[in-house]
């Protein structure tokens, strides 16, 4: 009989949900669950989530899951499985993997990387980086994320801070972030983000709107009321696609990828309207020769969670592509 296909465990931490599925080495998600992040409830609570829904997923998958991964926002040092600091969850130096695993009841390796690195693994592996050695992932989520992948590799920088992006400040005097600077790129560029330039615009009244300035205002409603053509939320998506375009221009003159996969929650649902401004921001702004060949397409993964899944597959270094 042949050998069982091994499987990995992937947990998306998410400022808001915690998302966790059971993959197969081929990508296939074979069972998935989330549970709400609560994190004001404190950092032993969110443990015990995380660690919830691995043993819900490791009675499923038996002995054939050979580790598990775990994506989350911060600096993360993946050898050490800590979180440094991530400020959208309130967290400093965090001993996520060894926290995980004395809460689960097999023996397993946990890795920890960046999210948006466990991200673009997952669009190398699996979605829409496969066979593509130059791309570079950005997940507008409530957040803005970004992981690059250059001949092949995975690029984490010196220090685990490459691609940093949702927190480069694209106006010094726009709104505070959660990290203490201003006009940070995910302040515009993020599902909280399109909401909170909403709200403003509903406060300055400069706008004529059929969005009501709700507690529970959300970004999906927001991309509804533009394809209708609302004046207040057409507004909010060109300002999010005009960062965003300039977002992509710096990838494109850095590092000049084939492809930029735009995932997320956000990007995903926003993808067509962002796009034609995108494309115009990048006419305006960057070489033709660096723009024109310049693929810009949706993720195609149907959950964040098997990005993190692939850290069990993935060794530091390794060329993927
Ligand atoms: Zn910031």
């Amino acid at each position: 009989m042949a050998a069982a296909e091994p499987l990995a465990i992937g947990v998306d931490v998410g400022a808001t949900k915690i998302a966790a599925a059971l993959v197969s080495r081929r990508g296939e998600v074979l069972a998935a669950n989330r549970y709400p992040t609560n994190r004001q409830q404190g950092t032993a609570v969110v443990m015990d989530t995380i660690a919830a829904l691995v043993n819900e997923l490791l009675v499923q998958g038996d002995t054939a899951v050979t580790g598990i991964g775990i994506g989350s926002p911060g600096w993360i040092d993946p050898e050490a499985g800590i979180v440094r600091e991530a400020v959208n969850l309130d967290w400093q130096d965090v001993p996520l993997a060894a926290h995980i695993q004395s809460r689960i009841t097999c023996d397993l390796p946990v890795y920890v990387h960046r999210d948006a690195y466990a991200e673009v693994l997952g669009e190398a592996y699996f979605g829409a980086g496969q066979g593509c050695p130059d791309f570079v992932y950005l997940g507008i989520g409530s957040g803005l994320g970004g992981g690059v992948i250059v001949n092949g590799q995975l690029v984490t920088g010196a220090d685990n801070h490459a691609s940093e992006i949702g927190h480069l400040s694209l106006d010094g005097h726009g709104r505070l972030c959660n990290c203490g600077l201003h006009g940070c790129a995910e302040t515009v560029v993020s599902g909280t983000g399109v909401v909170n330039q909403a709200r403003e615009m509903l406060d300055s009244g400069a706008y004529p709107a059929t969005l009501l300035d709700t507690a529970d205002l959300t970004s999906r409603q927001i991309i509804v009321a533009a394809e209708k053509g609302d004046g207040l939320a057409t507004a909010v998506i060109q300002k999010t696609a005009c960062w965003l375009g300039q977002i992509i221009a710096m990838y494109a003159i850095i590092l000049n990828p084939r492809r930029i996969v735009i995932g997320g929650g956000f990007g995903k649902e926003a993808f067509k309207l962002l796009l034609p401004d995108v494309r115009d921001v990048l006419r305006q702004r960057v070489l033709r020769s660096n723009q024109e060949s310049l693929e810009i397409v949706p993720s195609k993964l149907a959950s964040s969670a098997i990005g993190a899944s692939c850290l069990v597959w993935y060794t530091p270094s390794q060329t993927i592509i």
